[in-house]
């Protein structure tokens, strides 16, 4: 059993996300398993390694602790470049606007590549093509710790762009696999991503995880909470005060790390999600 936490070096963890890495090392830690980091630094026009060491410090504010060095996605390109010539892909030159146009056609999933390269995309001078895989299922079944059996879309996704950057998908997939994880909590925006995961993890032959997805923290109006919600980063705030939240949040006392893994009871977790004020 080993679980994981894997944040976007792109700014300061907000509370919703420290609560999520929370709940992450509390379901790895309770039963005794590993718990690892990893930074998902792919997409490189927006991380920074001065983004990744400052949420590293806040997580071991918190109590959080970790096996092991965290893992650098921006390492990985070797590892990426392996898994996708062993799938079966293809090129795709479409604009972000065509596919768009093309996903409001009758029949069409939103927002779903409808596969206009399968079988050929037509090349376009000076513009270098993203790599797709070509999908031979159209959904694919996971089960979730809160959602339950939860089947989802599968497209023909991408998995490196045109401007070399790798895909979310594929990298989340080899490098859970690579660091033995085998239980991803985090939040519930992604689970519609899962299913997606899931797929490329079996073509891959890679083991399947186990997932948690997690309910949002949301802010005052009863959005997603985001930076611009006023003070909700460590930086902002009180490290007691946080501490205290984010105990509270999970449904516990405040206590030490050691006082919380003792409380901890995941089939007494809040379903609902979580409103976050600024204290201020
Ligand atoms: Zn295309």
């Amino acid at each position: 059993m080993i679980g994981r936490y894997a944040p976007s070096p792109s700014g300061d963890l907000h509370f919703g996300n420290l609560r999520t890495a929370l709940l992450s090392w509390l379901f790895a830690r309770h039963d005794g398993g590993g718990f690892v980091l990893r930074v998902e630094d792919v997409d490189t026009a927006r991380s920074s390694m001065a983004s990744a060491e400052r949420q590293l410090e806040d997580l071991a504010a918190i109590g959080l602790d970790w096996d092991g060095d965290p893992l650098y996605q921006s390492t990985r390109s070797d590892a990426y470049a392996a898994a996708l010539a062993s799938l079966d892909t293809y090129p795709c030159y479409c604009s972000r606007k065509e596919i768009l146009e093309a996903s409001r056609a009758p029949h069409a999933v939103p927002g779903s590549y409808p596969g206009t390269c399968r079988n050929g995309g037509t090349f376009k001078e000076g513009k270098a093509p993203s790599t797709r895989l070509r999908a031979t299922v159209s959904s694919f079944t996971v089960q979730d710790f809160f959602a339950g059996v939860y089947t989802g879309e599968v497209d023909d996704m991408i998995l490196r762009r045109g401007d070399g950057d790798w895909a979310y998908n594929l990298a989340v997939v080899v490098d859970d696999a690579f660091q033995g994880v085998t239980q991803v909590v985090r939040g519930d925006d992604l689970l519609s991503s899962a299913p997606r995961q899931a797929y490329l993890a079996s073509l891959l032959g890679l083991p399947p995880v186990e997932y948690v997805h997690v309910p949002l923290v949301l802010n005052a109006s009863g959005q997603r909470l985001a930076k611009r919600d006023g003070a909700v980063t460590l930086r902002d705030l009180p490290l007691d005060f946080v501490r205290d939240e984010l105990a509270r949040s999970i449904g516990l006392q405040p206590a030490s790390p050691a006082g919380l893994l003792e409380q901890f009871d995941p089939a007494a977790l809040p379903r609902e999600p979580v409103v976050f004020h600024d204290p201020r």
